[in-house]
């Protein structure tokens, strides 16, 4: 007999969750307080440029194979454009371009790395001695660094302050949202060890070619055909709670019961929804209070002439971390968007202040654009782009299976402890373990696979 499962949030985390429950033969009901799916990875409809753009632009590595699970399962993988190479911005010279080259992973970059001209050999040397401590220290090694930040790790392994100004800080801060001071190490070495040195293809980075919300509209189609129930505008206003199991919840319909809840919500929306016993029945609920958040600035940039040719360029010692070459329209308007991570001091600038720190930074990476006035812009703050990835925050992300807790209530997000910083692999890896709790099914897709090479000098 089919179960009825109620999923809360159509974010990425939701939809995975959503689809999932629907294979395995019972009958989701979603529901998502906006007009449209997508949560924070996703487009709107700009006023003034009319366009339809990205809320930020969203990057999808190699590595994340449950994100590119969600994409095949829903008929978009072939949506997503790969880049192999990574271009660093040099200035007065051609950008630095780095690689894979023929050896095997984890030295498959070894060549092009030893090539880019904008790090000294001894910055180059130290790296390529941290690189090596995280392949010999395994999943093991990293397990214990949780405590201590990324900057500790950066000292014990004595990295010059070009090296960590030019080359660790941009790498961090873009994946994990937070500077080196702050963030827990092992984040960090999880996007060495799992995003570069493990396969060849885990750093291949991935950009959608049309605006994100496009790429769900499969989603809709195949859900609803299927049998799915999907309220869009139907916000949860509480989880209902018998004193044992989760019951369903309530919207401003009435209730929805179902024999277990999916709450693929953000942490203190969660918050807001359990119910003080619910709270105390259940100690996954009882640390949503400690998690905290940390902002990415996004600032979409229209010129009425080419002003960049590359796919990206990686901005090393700047401010602003990436610039995003979005495409030139049959006219020779183009459209580059500029991302700046763990933006906390931006987030009191307006408009105008933002858009000359960033065309500082573009001028500096693309000397020619020097003189150059956008014709558009649009700088858009997330404050609460994702949780903040602090040393020792992995004991306050709560699981996503009930354990000893509620055992019908499941927990998904990318803010739940699924092993991963605050990603979109993250949010559909915890979609899928709660489909698989509610459900039954395979949960999670498996990692690539270890390269030999690496097995052998103990990386996993
Ligand atoms: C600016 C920015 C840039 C980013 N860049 C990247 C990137 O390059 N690569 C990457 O992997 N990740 C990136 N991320 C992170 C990524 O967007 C998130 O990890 C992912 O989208 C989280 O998905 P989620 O489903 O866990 O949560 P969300 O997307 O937050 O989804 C939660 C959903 O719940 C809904 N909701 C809230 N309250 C209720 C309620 N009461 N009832 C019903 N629905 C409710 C919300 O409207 C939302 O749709 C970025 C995030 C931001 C903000």
């Amino acid at each position: 007999m089919k179960r009825r499962v109620v999923i809360l949030g159509g974010g990425l985390a939701g939809m995975a969750a959503a689809l999932r429950v629907l294979d395995a033969g019972d009958q989701p009901v979603l529901l998502e307080t906006r007009a449209q799916l997508g949560g924070r990875a996703t487009s709107f409809q700009d006023p003034r440029s009319g366009e339809l753009i990205d809320n930020c632009q969203h990057v999808v590595m190699g590595c994340c194979t449950n994100l590119l699970d969600f994409y095949e399962r829903l008929g978009v993988g072939d949506l997503i454009e790969w880049h192999t190479e990574t271009y660093w911005a040099n200035p007065p010279h051609e950008p630095d371009v780095m690689r894979p080259g023929f050896g095997p992973a984890p030295g498959h970059f070894t060549f092009s790395f030893a090539r880019m001209s904008f790090l000294s050999w001894a910055s180059k040397r130290a790296i390529a001695r941290a690189m090596f401590k995280m392949i010999r220290m395994g999943l093991a090694g990293r397990a214990g660094w949780s405590d201590r930040t990324f900057m500790e790790f950066l000292e014990e392994t004595s990295q010059p302050p070009e090296a960590i100004d030019r080359f660790w800080r941009v790498v961090v801060v873009s994946a994990c949202n937070l500077d080196l001071d702050e963030v827990g190490a092992a984040f960090a070495l999880q996007v060495f060890q799992e995003g570069f040195l493990a396969h060849r293809f885990a750093s291949a980075m991935g950009l959608a070619r049309v605006p994100l919300s496009q790429l769900y509209d499969p989603f809709v189609e195949y859900f609803r055909r299927e049998g799915g129930q999907l309220e869009l505008n139907t916000a949860a206003l509480s989880i209902g709670f018998d004193g044992r199991r989760v019951t369903g919840v309530v919207t401003k319909n009435g209730m929805v019961e179902g024999s277990a809840v999916i709450a693929a919500v953000p942490f203190e929306r969660l918050a807001r929804l359990c119910s003080d016993t619910l709270v105390s029945a259940d100690a996954r609920l009882q640390q949503l209070d400690q998690l905290e958040v940390s902002p990415i600035l996004g600032v979409h940039l229209f010129f009425d002439t080419e002003v960049m040719t590359l796919p990206h360029l990686v901005l090393p010692g700047r401010s602003t971390h990436w610039l995003f070459n979005k495409g030139t329209d049959a006219q020779g308007k183009q459209h580059l968007h500029a991302v700046i991570s763990g933006a906390d001091e931006w987030m009191g600038l307006d408009q105008t202040q933002i858009l000359q720190r960033v065309l500082e930074d573009l001028v500096w990476a693309l000397p020619a654009a020097r003189g150059l006035d956008p014709i558009g812009h649009r700088a858009i703050k997330e404050k609460r782009a994702t949780f903040r990835a602090v040393a020792g925050v992995d004991r306050h992300r709560p699981a996503v299976t009930p354990g000893l807790g509620v055992e019908n209530l499941m927990i998904a997000g990318d803010w739940c402890d699924t092993g991963w910083p605050a990603t979109m692999e993250g949010a559909v890896r915890s979609g899928y373990a709660a489909a698989a709790a509610a459900s039954g099914g395979s949960g999670e897709v498996a990692d690539l696979p270890g390269s030999p090479v690496g097995r052998l000098l103990g990386l996993r």
